[in-house]
């Protein structure tokens, strides 16, 4: 059952009525359900139970500490991308030793900080980030921990922007690299070669292209181990797609698990994994009520209050997010532009959408817990919403909305 449902014609997370909420702390805000994230989490985790293996949330998904120390409780470990994000885990109480550190671009300072920290890995991107590692780890008189994050050159079929296995784009080291380069890491003295990763890509709806890049992977495997490189770890990435929309058909993580598990049959190396989305994505709503309504000739606009600067995907994706009103009404549905107050015509929510609105109705934006607030900005001097975690009946603000104030407050007048 999903933790967003219509008890007595209100829309609720677990028990608490959005209606309740937005009364209380106000719109744009977005909603979690504790109970959602704990699933998805759990559902996962059980799917692999035949295979040693470790989670790490890909935390660019959703980035809220409270997020983070659920799954830290959950027992997770954490995909970063940045010293922020590393500085974040930390924060929330995550487990530095179950940490892996992805991204082309990582600095000298988050490498020092990360091997200070002590992560489980570093998924290097490239032969320069490799000698990098190893000068910083000398300096350090610290043993690195890498894996080389090998593109396997598959094709995710997903949205260009969030496709990342093909030659074409700009991550991992090419497949037919990744032997010389493993040999050339084996020879630098401040680095221990731990494990081989890829991530093909984001919101995959088709469990072929995970297939087929995780035979080219355990091929290298296999080379690697007859080259007497033993690795103690494979990490096969996220990108497990969620349903955003009906016709969307995303495999189950059983049928994910099941796919993967006989790739990997007969190996005894730990199994990695960098879910974002999965874990997140359906758990969280955007909440937004609608100023004003302007019907058209060519369009019926309803302007709610939030806008791409709180949900980017729907601008930068053209991205579909099921749409629903906070109240149930018998009253006749019409078609709407669901936008925002941002000056941007690609600032919409939703577009062609069948629904009765009123002025002051609430909408719920679904599907909004993953890259909805960690994508967002200021864009217009607009301040991020507020973060509320819904728990059975209890609810908990777990990022305040900013202030206008704060965001102008490292800016300074000339003299
Ligand atoms: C974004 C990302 C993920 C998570 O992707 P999802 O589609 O959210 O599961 C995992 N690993 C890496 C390296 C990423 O960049």
């Amino acid at each position: 059952m999903s933790a967003f449902a219509y008890r007595n014609g209100g829309l609720h997370a677990e028990d608490v009525p959005l209606r309740e909420i937005a009364a209380q702390h106000g719109t744009p805000c977005y909603v979690y359900s504790r109970a959602a994230l704990t699933a998805a989490y759990r559902d996962f985790d059980t799917a692999f139970t035949g295979h040693d293996h470790l989670i790490c949330y890909a935390v660019k998904a959703n980035a809220n500490l409270a997020i983070l120390n659920l799954f830290a409780r959950l027992g997770s470990g954490f995909d970063i991308v940045s010293g922020g994000e590393l500085a974040r885990v930390l924060a929330a109480g995550g487990d530095p030793r179950k940490i892996v550190f992805s991204g082309v671009g990582k600095t000298a300072i988050e490498i020092r900080d990360a091997l200070n920290a002590g992560i489980l890995c570093f998924n290097v991107e490239s032969a320069s980030e490799l000698e990098r590692i190893n000068q910083i780890a000398g300096a350090l008189n610290r043993l690195a921990p890498v894996s080389l994050r090998v593109n396997p050159d598959v094709d995710a079929k997903t949205h260009p922007y969030i496709a990342t296995g093909l030659k074409e784009n700009k991550f991992g080291v090419a497949y037919d690299d990744a032997l010389t380069l493993y040999q050339r890491a084996r020879g630098l003295k401040h680095l221990k070669i731990t494990g081989i990763d890829c991530h093909i890509g984001s919101q995959l709806t088709d469990v072929a292209p995970f297939t087929a890049a995780a035979e080219r992977v355990m091929a290298l495997v296999r080379s690697l181990h007859a080259d007497g490189i033993a690795l103690s770890h494979i990490d096969l990435g996220g990108g497990l797609g969620v349903q955003y929309q009906a016709e969307e058909n995303p495999p189950s993580i059983n049928a994910y698990a099941a796919a993967i598990l006989k790739g990997v049959a007969g190996r005894t190396e730990k199994l990695l994994f960098e879910p974002g989305r999965f874990l997140t994505a359906n758990a969280g709503v955007l909440l937004t009520r609608v100023e004003y309504l302007k019907r058209g000739d060519e369009r019926n606009f309803a302007v709610v209050d939030g806008a791409m600067n709180d949900l980017m995907r729907p601008a930068l994706y053209d991205a579909w997010h099921d749409i629903l009103p906070a109240a149930q009404t018998t009253d006749q549905p019409e078609t709407w532009e669901i936008v925002g107050p941002v000056c941007e015509s690609g600032d919409f929510l939703g577009r062609n959408r069948r629904l009765a609105i009123h002025e002051g109705d609430l909408l719920a934006i679904r599907s909004a817990g993953a890259y909805g607030m960690s994508m967002s900005s200021n864009y217009n001097t607009r301040p991020r919403a507020a973060e509320i975690m819904v728990d059975g009946a209890a609810m908990h603000v777990i990022r305040k909305r900013e202030t206008v104030a704060e965001l102008f407050a490292n800016e300074t007048l000339l003299p």
